[in-house]
C-alpha cells in the first residue's frame, strides 16, 4: 500500500500574469523556477495548505480559486496538485522569503522564458492554457 501525499503548487494569478518563484534551495532545484507550495499536512485540506504555504513563503494573503485538472508525479510519496489563486485585496506584495530567492510575474507570452523544474511543466502548460482563456 503505497500513502500519497500531495504537493499543492499555486498558479497566483493577477493582471493576467502568473507568478514563478526561483528555488534557492536544495542544490539539485536550485536555480529553477516553481509554482510556489508544499505539502498538505495531516488533516489539513488543499486550500488551507495553499494559502499557509504562500502566507510563509511570500508573506502574501490570497484565496485559493480552483484546482488545475490534473495530478504529476514527483518523488514518491509526493504528487503535485495545481491550484488557481488570486491576492486579497490589502495583501502585501509577494516577496521572496524561503526557499526562493528571485520572483517573476510572467505574461502569457514570457511563461516559457524560466527554467521551471521538470515536475511543474505539465502543470504550467494548463495554466497556460487559463491565461489564454
Ligand atoms: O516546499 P516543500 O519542501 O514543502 O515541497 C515539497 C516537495 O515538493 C519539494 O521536494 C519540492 O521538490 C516539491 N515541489 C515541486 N513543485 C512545486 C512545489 C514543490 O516539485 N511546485
Amino acid at each position: 500500500m503505497t500513502e500519497r501525499i500531495v504537493v499543492v503548487g499555486a498558479a497566483l494569478l493577477d493582471a493576467g500574469r502568473l507568478l514563478a518563484a526561483r528555488r534557492s534551495a536544495p542544490p539539485e532545484l536550485a536555480g529553477r523556477w516553481e509554482l510556489p507550495g508544499g505539502k498538505v499536512e495531516p488533516g489539513e485540506t488543499p486550500d488551507a495548505a495553499l494559502v499557509r504555504e504562500l502566507r510563509e513563503e511570500l508573506g502574501v494573503e490570497t484565496e485559493p480559486v480552483g484546482r488545475v485538472p490534473g495530478e504529476w508525479p514527483l518523488k514518491p510519496p509526493y504528487v503535485l496538485h495545481a491550484w488557481t489563486a488570486r491576492l486579497l485585496p490589502g495583501s502585501p506584495a509577494p516577496k521572496p522569503l524561503q526557499d526562493h530567492d528571485a520572483l517573476r510575474w510572467l505574461t502569457p507570452e514570457e511563461l516559457w522564458d524560466v527554467e521551471w523544474l521538470d515536475q511543474d511543466v505539465a502543470a504550467v502548460r494548463e495554466v497556460a492554457g487559463l491565461l489564454r482563456a
